[in-house]
């Protein structure tokens, strides 16, 4: 961790007020300026400038989700480690899923976890490998001891600029991470989740906003609304609840692992109406509603979560 004025950088978000204290939404973070930075795929928090919140001390936990058992597919960085969090401070236990590589991002989340009082289940492992998908949630399901909340929440996003150029092992890719593990994932889930169970998927505003460097990721995420309103309709009678979040810009690792052109990086977020970026742990409440019972009647909806862009 980099000193800067005598102050580790990991902690700048130490002093944040808790996302339940009266604040203006403009000014609660300050607009993000990325300089123009480059990651391998899949990227790192740790790596990332300028850090992100993803909640270790401005979630407050307000034991909603006391004693669930939750998996979250990308839950190492970004809006899954912000949504880890947020359900361990709210008194969940949380399963990981993430690629190795990512290992370092994963140590954090899980230290967080755990010092939440909480257990974290980490487990590796690339969602393109059929077999992994099935293996992953039986593991999650002997790890926690049963499961209750599915997050799928993993995504994969790389600019192109022309269809032309699009490779079809990117094309292949992205639908498999993005959309069929989804299928998969949640298909194996099914046995486990009891009545009361809520699974929730990561949309994006891409899904009705398109940009045309996205024709690949875009896709998939209209793919996620329509199946979250289709499986909502046929597991609701179980008892089972289907959802997901639609995130606007929210920086992450994700941005600069070419989800973004890098000429874009230093302006990212602030054409939405609330004129900056998210940070993750902004996202966090709206997987803690649609996770806990609360949300009973809410069932097929998409919330959208996007600095106020109009959104269906
Ligand atoms: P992120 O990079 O932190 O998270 C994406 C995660 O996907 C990675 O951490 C990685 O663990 C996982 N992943 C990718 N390929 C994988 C594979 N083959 N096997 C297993 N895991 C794999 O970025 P994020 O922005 O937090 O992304 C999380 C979700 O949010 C994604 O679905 C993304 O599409 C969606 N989203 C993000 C934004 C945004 O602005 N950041 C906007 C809309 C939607
Ligand atoms: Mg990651």
């Amino acid at each position: 961790m980099t000193e800067t004025n005598g102050t580790r950088r990991d902690d700048a978000h130490q002093e944040r007020t808790d996302q339940l204290t009266f604040q203006n939404p403009v000014t609660r973070y300050p607009v993000v300026e990325p300089p123009i930075q480059d990651q391998p795929e899949p990227g790192l928090d740790v790596e990332l400038e300028p850090k992100t919140d993803r909640g270790e001390f401005s979630y407050r936990g307000t034991g909603r989700m006391e004693g669930r058992k939750a998996l979250i597919t990308g839950a190492d960085s970004g809006i899954g480690a912000a949504v880890a969090i947020a359900f361990a401070k709210e008194g969940a236990d949380v399963a990981l899923n993430y690629l190795p590589d990512e290992q370092p991002d994963a140590q954090v989340v899980k230290g967080i976890i755990e010092r939440a009082g909480r257990t974290a289940v980490l487990l590796p492992g690339d969602l393109t490998d059929k077999n992994f998908c099935e293996r992953l949630v039986e593991d999650a399901v002997n790890g926690l001891g049963g499961l209750d909340v599915l997050v799928n929440n993993a995504g994969k996003q790389i600019a192109v600029e022309s269809l032309e150029e699009l490779e079809d092992e990117q094309l292949v890719d992205t639908f498999t991470v993005n959309i069929l593990a989804m299928f998969r994932i949640t298909k194996a889930a099914l046995r486990h989740l009891p009545a009361g169970s809520s699974i929730i998927n990561t949309t994006s505003i891409q899904a009705y906003e398109p940009s045309p460097d996205l024709l690949d990721y875009a896709s998939t995420k209209a793919a996620i609304n329509n199946f979250t309103k289709g499986l909502g309709q046929q597991l609701a009678p179980k008892g089972i609840r289907v959802n997901a979040v639609a995130p606007g810009p929210f920086w992450t690792p994700l941005q600069v692992t070419s989800g973004q052109p890098k000429e874009a990086l230093p302006e990212f977020g602030q054409s939405t109406p609330l004129g900056r970026a998210g940070q993750p742990t902004e996202l966090a409440p709206a997987y803690v509603f649609l996770a806990s019972p609360e949300s009973s009647y809410v069932i097929g909806e998409t919330l959208n979560v996007n600095g106020g862009s109009p959104s269906p």
